[in-house]
Parts: structure tokens; sequence; C-alpha cells
């Protein structure tokens, strides 16, 4: 393995100092701050944006935009994604972004920055702290296109001192709070925006869900998307990275994914990258598949061979029905592409087809949820 890839182990003073001065001004500052002065409205409104504008521009800008390039977006947009994601104190998006696709390729691996087999701390932040981390942005070459993403890397600090110091307080100073504005919108927002984002590298590498693949060490987990404007979805996120949405459930919590789309309607984004339903839900039955098998290997009851063959085979006939189905769904969608009148034959029929397809599927999956929670879950 080459070793200039592989991270080093040395005290990183300046984020030390950074990291500590901001969570003690959070920790201790900010309550003594409160009980001495109160709160400035104006101070704690300007604070809700700031975590909001940086939080964002870390997970839509940084990491759904330019490390993943799950969508395109207007240059101004980007600027603002920039702007605000230097606020953040991430680094610039470029360092962010190369290191990211690292851990993506090499993920538990020495050559994961952030790799959880290294312990929960380190993953969370002991890597900001105590290590380095070779610079080589080979893996970057599309963003070092982008002059926009270049400048701010090269002028990273000017960047994040003017947009998240510099203007807070200017602002704070114009309104009569400067005091209050270096507590809040500076610290105590930068305090929570590192913590919320960091949990992704270690509560999301450690527990939660394998919805799609149960081996990996991301996991989903809906607390971690609650304060992370939805990138708790992790195992989905890992296993299919160049979809623009992490929460893909009616019910998932992703602010990220919904201002994506908002923003796609203003024609401030587009060509938005989605993985089709059948592939998600491919992916689910392949992961619940290799647990049961999983679960069965370690199991001693008789006929234990005929049950193993009886799961594969069902699990073979539900593959079939759902690309039965999907390739229906294809063809429904063609002949709706040809724009015939609403109660045309054709569409009657091919409409017809894929319902039945859908109706099969969901019987054979009824029949392998029956022999899965027989034979493996109970
Ligand atoms: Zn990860
Ligand atoms: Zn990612």
């Amino acid at each position: 393995m080459n070793t200039l890839t592989i991270s080093k182990r040395t005290m990183i003073w300046p984020n030390i100092l950074f990291f500590t001065a901001t969570t003690l001004v959070a920790l201790i500052g900010a309550p003594l701050y409160i009980a001495r002065f109160g709160f400035h409205p104006f101070t704690i409104g300007m604070t809700v944006f700031y975590l909001f504008a940086t939080s964002m521009s870390i997970t839509v800008g940084y990491h759904r935009l330019f490390s993943h390039v799950t969508y395109k977006a207007n240059p101004i947009l980007q600027f603002l994604f920039l702007f605000f994601g230097a606020a953040a104190y991430e680094q610039s998006a470029l360092c962010w972004s190369s290191q990211h696709r690292t851990h993506h390729l090499y993920v538990d691996t020495d050559q994961d920055p952030y790799s959880i087999k290294k312990g929960f701390f380190y993953a969370h932040i002991g890597w900001l702290l105590f290590w380095s981390h070779p610079e080589h942005y080979e893996n970057s070459t599309d963003l070092q296109k982008n002059r926009l993403v270049m400048h701010q890397h090269k002028y990273y600090h000017l960047w994040a001192a003017v947009s998240g110091i510099v203007l807070p307080m200017l602002i704070g100073y114009t309104f009569g709070d400067l005091p209050g504005a270096f507590v809040f919108p500076v610290c105590v927002r930068l305090f929570l925006v590192h913590q919320t984002t960091f949990c992704i590298n270690s509560i999301c590498h450690t527990i939660g869900k394998a919805t799609y693949d149960i081996y990996s060490t991301a996991k989903d987990h809906w607390l971690v998307a609650l304060i992370t404007n939805g990138e708790g979805y992790h195992n989905f996120h890992h296993h299919f990275p160049s979809d623009y949405r992490n929460g893909v459930r009616w019910y998932q919590w992703d602010p990220s994914k919904w201002f994506i789309a908002i923003l796609a309607k203003g024609g401030l984004t587009w060509d938005l990258k989605k993985v089709s339903v059948f592939r998600i839900l491919a992916a689910r039955l392949a992961a619940e598949n290799q647990r049961a098998e999983d679960c069965l290997k370690n199991r001693n009851i008789p006929n234990l061979t005929t049950i193993q063959t009886r799961l594969k085979s069902q699990y073979e006939k539900l593959k079939q029905t759902l690309s039965d189905w999907e390739g229906s769904a294809r063809e429904y969608q063609a002949v709706l592409r040809e724009r015939l009148e609403r109660h045309s034959e054709k569409r009657r029929q091919a409409a017809l087809k894929r319902m039945e397809a859908q109706r099969r599927f969901r019987e054979t999956l009824n029949q392998w949820k029956l022999i899965y929670l027989k034979l493996v879950a109970g």
C-alpha cells in the first residue's frame, strides 16, 4: 500500500484550539451569557438562519452536489453553498469532497480518512484533531475545473472568516449585540453544525439499520437524519451514492432532498439523479435474503437443507416477479409516451399487464415473508 495515501498521527493544533474554543463558549459561555444578559431576539433569529444556511450548504452543497454530483446547480446557488459551506469551518469544498470520495471508495480501510475501524472517537472528531491526511485531489479533477470551487479552496481561510465570523458579527454589531453575535451565530452554531455532521461518520457507522447492505458499517439511523437534514440514512447512501436522496421512504426525514427538489421547480437545480424504485426494492430484498441465509447457517435444526432450498427457490421466484413487474412498468411508460387517448385499448392493456405483474410480485413477496418469518425470525 502506498504510504503517501495513509493518514499519520500528529497533533493538529489549529483544529484542537478551534474546536476547544467553540465547544467551551457553546457549553459554558452561552449559558452564562443568557443568565447575565438574556436573549436578543434578532441574535436568535440570525443563529437559526446561520444554522440552516451552513448545515444545508454542507449536506445539499458539499455532500450531494460537490462530492457526489447527484444533481446540477445554478452558479449563484453554487456560490451560496461555497460561501455558507466555508462558514461551517469543515475545510474547503474541494478538500471535503476529495476526502469524502476517498471515504466511499476505501470505506473501513486504512485509506478511509474517517474509518470507523479506528474507533468511534477517531471517526467522530479524532481524525481532525490528532491525524494529518494526505492532500491530493486526483479523485476530484471535475471540481478542479470549477473556478468558484478553486477560488474557495485557494482563499479558504478568507472565505471562512468572512462568512463564518466577520459577517455575523458585523450584523450583530449593527443591531447592537456584538458579544451575542460572537456567542450564538458564531460559536454555538459552529459547535452544533460540527457535532451533528460528525455523528454521520461515528453514529451512522456504528448503530442503526442495515437496510440495503447488511455487511456495510454504514447504517440508517432516523435520529441522526433528524439532526443532519436527512443524512442519517447512511446505509442507503453508501449503497446508492449517486442518488440525490438519502431518505427514500415517504416517512423518512430528508429536508436536503426536499430543498433540492423545490429548487428544481424554480429551475435552480436540474438533472436530479434517482435510482429506480425497482433497484431499491431489489437491494432491500437481497439484503433480507442474505440476512435469512446467514441466520440459517448458524441454526441446528432438522431439514436445514430443505429449508435453505425452499428459501432460495422462493427468493429466485421473487426476483423474477420483480423483474417482470419492472418490465411491464417500463412498457406502460413507453405506451404513455405515445400520447394515446386516455381510454385507448393499448393503454388499457399495458396498465392491466403492469397491475397484474405487481399483484404477482406482492403475492410472491407474501409467500416469501411467511417462510422468512416462520423459519428465520421465529
Ligand atoms: Zn460513510
Ligand atoms: Zn457520501
